[in-house]
This record gives C-alpha cells, structure tokens and sequence, in this order.
C-alpha cells in the first residue's frame, strides 16, 4: 500500500516538474513519528532518503534499519547541546541557521566517515518565532560552512508561513529560489534547493525546489508523538 503510494508521489513529481520545464526532485520521505516498520516497508519500494525530527526517535529507527543503505536527513531544529549526536546519526542537516552549530558539527563529524551535508535553513518569511538565519545571513553561514573540511554545503532549505491556501506561499518560495541562484553563483558545487511539503510541493518545484519533503502524502496522517 505504500509502495504503491510512493509510486503515485513519484508521477506528481514528474508531472510537476514536467509542467514547469525543470528536472524532476528528490524526494525526501518524511518518516517522524513513523514506525521503523513503515520505513522499510518505503525502502524495499525504493526510496532511500528520510527525514527526521529528533534525534533520539532517528538513534532507534537507524539502528533497526542499519545495513538498508538508507539517507538520514534531519529537518528539525537541533540543539547545539546535541550536535554531537546528530554529526554521528545524520548524512545530512538541513536546519543549519547559526554559526556555533556550524562549529559544533564539524568538530564531532568523524574523521573516517564522509562529509555531512549541510544546508543553510533560512527564515524566508522572517517570523519571530520560527529557526532559520535571516536571509542577509546566508552568505556569511554559507562561507563559514565551506571552509570547514568536514562539512559539505549543499543548499538552502526553507518553510514557508503556512497560509491556509498554498498558493499564498509562491511568493515565499520564489524568494528563496533567488537566494539559492545567488548562493550558487558563489558556490558552483551547491546543488539542493529544500522547499515544499505534502500541500505545496507542486509550487515549490515550479518555484525551483530540487528537494521536496514529503510526510502526510505518504504515510498517511501522522500518529501522535509517543
Ligand atoms: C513534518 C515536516 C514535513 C512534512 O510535512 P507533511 O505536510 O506531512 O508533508 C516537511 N518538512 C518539515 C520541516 C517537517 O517538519
């Protein structure tokens, strides 16, 4: 049933990409709250990218799935009392927004292991209660991130305020496309644009997203945090 889930997002994807002229995205499957079950349940259908809130809940789903060759991108806020953990856990941080964690990660990336990829999470809609570095910050985290040997900067990611109609995000998302091309400009090698999730992605891609996070189209609706 969720292979056959994953196979109609996959089309959306395409068609959405089609539809605006650009490459299709990868989709990252957003697995929080999901069981470790329903994860392999979407590997043995082919995905391999997953996103997670908290690293506690990821130690154990990574644990029960070591050796599927699965992708563990965090996409909730981290705290800089568990960077430590998320180097080791994670192949990938999406919510980098200020310097110390940047310092944090790439202290405790491990020597022997690959770079952690990295993006810059930023605050498109500059809501006072929202993480994610102000959008004049990109250039000074993004720099600070390509100097580090054990990081690898690979793009932006945003969230956009959750207006009631999607539509009302486009304009969010093309703004964060247009930092992205600019932060390309000075780093040819960054490839991923993070932005849109189970109600918007397809604005999202036509807005240039090469990422979309996707939890509720998936899975289903999410069974309460434990
Ligand atoms: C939960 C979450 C998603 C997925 O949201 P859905 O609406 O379930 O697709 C995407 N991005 C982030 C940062 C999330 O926390």
């Amino acid at each position: 049933m969720r292979a056959r889930a994953l196979k109609d997002i996959l089309l959306q994807l395409e068609n959405a990409a089609a539809a605006s002229g650009r490459p299709a995205p990868r989709l990252l499957a957003v697995s929080k709250t999901q069981d470790a079950t329903a994860v392999a349940e979407l590997a043995a259908a082919g995905q391999r990218a997953f996103g997670e809130n908290y690293v506690q809940e990821t130690a154990v789903k990574r644990a029960a799935l070591a050796g599927e060759g699965l992708e563990w991108h965090l996409i909730g806020h981290l705290q800089s009392n568990k960077a430590e953990q998320a180097a080791d856990l994670f192949d990938w941080v999406q919510t980098v927004d200020r310097p110390k964690l940047v310092a944090a990660l790439a202290r405790y990336r491990a020597p022997d292991r690959p770079p952690l990829n990295v993006l810059v999470q930023v605050n498109i809609d500059d809501e006072a209660s929202k993480h994610g570095c102000q959008p004049g910050d990109v250039p000074a985290l993004a720099a600070a991130i390509a100097a580090e040997p054990r990081l690898r900067l690979r793009g932006l990611m945003a969230i956009p305020t959750p207006h009631p109609d999607p539509e009302q995000r486009r304009d969010a998302f093309r703004r964060t496309g247009a930092l992205f091309e600019a932060l390309r400009a000075g780093h040819p090698d960054v490839d991923t644009l993070s932005m849109g999730m189970s109600d918007d992605f397809a604005i999202a891609i036509a807005e240039g997203a090469t990422m979309v996070r996707i939890g509720t189209a998936l899975f289903g609706a999410r069974p309460p945090k434990a």
